[in-house]
């Protein structure tokens, strides 16, 4: 497989220059398989921080771009 590097689902930052997922993951960016709407997989990549936001605020995404409120 040599498809594009896709970025951060939710701020669209690039992801580091790697050969694999693996190392990716070891830079802090995570890959998630999630159904689009009509039910196709598709790979979702997180960067480092809104990674963690997302554990933060638990299964609820947060729209692109809103700050933290606390
Ligand atoms: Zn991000």
């Amino acid at each position: 497989m040599n498809r594009s590097r896709q970025p951060c689902v939710r701020c669209e930052s690039e992801p580091p220059k790697t050969d694999t997922s693996y190392t990716l993951i070891e830079h802090g960016w995570r890959l998630t398989v999630a159904s689009d709407t009509e039910d196709r997989k598709k790979v979702e990549l997180w960067c480092p921080s809104c990674w963690a936001a997302h554990h933060e605020t638990g299964a609820q995404a947060l729209p692109t771009g809103q700050a933290s409120h606390r």
